[in-house]
């Protein structure tokens, strides 16, 4: 929870000042997790950029009424769209990977597929990370939804346009990173066995900057958060 923050919750539906209910996780989280009782204060959002003070009404099993008395629009995204690809790496580092780059303020991950990736991410495991993405900005106070994209081909994504961008790419052995000039960013991170040298050419030709992150092997989460850190931080 942010420090001075009333408890917040998700809804996925247009918020403005009167009644709302909530169902479901975030119901449940309210009533059982959080032990809320009517008349407390709680911070409602739906992603849409705004945050919507409210007061609980009615508390029962699974259902639960909040009123929205307002809404703010506190500054707490990037100045610069950050967007972040790799292939997802296994198990729980997937969810630790997307927790953290909600935490940092990344506009959008795009999940890759690659000569070497290994995981395959089905609906299943999108919506998990979707959610994730909720728990996550719910934490860290962030009322923009980072953006999960669809698995996308290297191929395909390294030859996209992006007029105006600074597409950097993370490639063990590869040159040390320079100041950076512009400001909004795409990164890129290989799989656990790394990128191919074809898909390095391909990024090459269509014109990606291949840097290099240190002397040792990063994961891949490891090189994800430290490349988006350095790009967050040296504009
Ligand atoms: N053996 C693989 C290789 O040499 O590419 C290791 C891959 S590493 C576990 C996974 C990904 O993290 C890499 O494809 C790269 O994008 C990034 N990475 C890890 N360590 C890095 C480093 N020191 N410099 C740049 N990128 C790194």
């Amino acid at each position: 929870m942010v420090a001075g923050m009333a408890d917040r919750f998700y809804i996925n539906s247009r918020l403005a000042p009167g009644v709302v209910e909530l169902e479901g996780a975030e119901a449940h989280h309210l009533a059982t997790v959080c032990r809320l009782r009517p008349g407390d204060p709680v911070c409602l959002f739906n992603g849409d950029g705004h945050e919507y003070p409210a007061l609980v009404r009615m508390v029962a099993r699974r259902a639960v009424v909040v009123e929205v008395t307002g809404a703010t629009t506190p500054k707490r995204e990037l100045p610069f769209p950050v967007e972040v690809a790799t292939p997802l790496p296994k198990g729980d580092r997937a969810q630790f990977l997307i927790e953290k780059l909600t935490e940092l303020g990344v506009t959008a991950f795009v999940p890759l597929q690659t000569a070497r990736s290994v995981v395959h991410p089905g609906e299943a495991k999108l919506d998990r990370l979707q959610r994730t993405v909720v728990e996550a900005s719910k934490q860290s106070g962030r009322n923009v939804l980072l953006r999960v994209g669809p698995l996308t081909s290297w191929s395909e994504y390294a030859r996209k346009e992006r007029a105006g961008l600074r597409r950097l790419l993370a490639h063990v052995g590869a040159g040390a990173l320079s100041k950076a000039s512009g400001s909004a960013v795409v990164l890129a991170v290989g799989p656990e066995g790394g990128f191919t040298d074809k898909e390095i050419a391909e990024a090459r030709t269509a014109g990606w900057e291949v840097v290099g992150l240190g002397p040792r092997i990063l994961r891949v989460e490891t090189a994800a958060l430290v490349l988006t850190t350095w790009a967050i931080m040296c504009q």
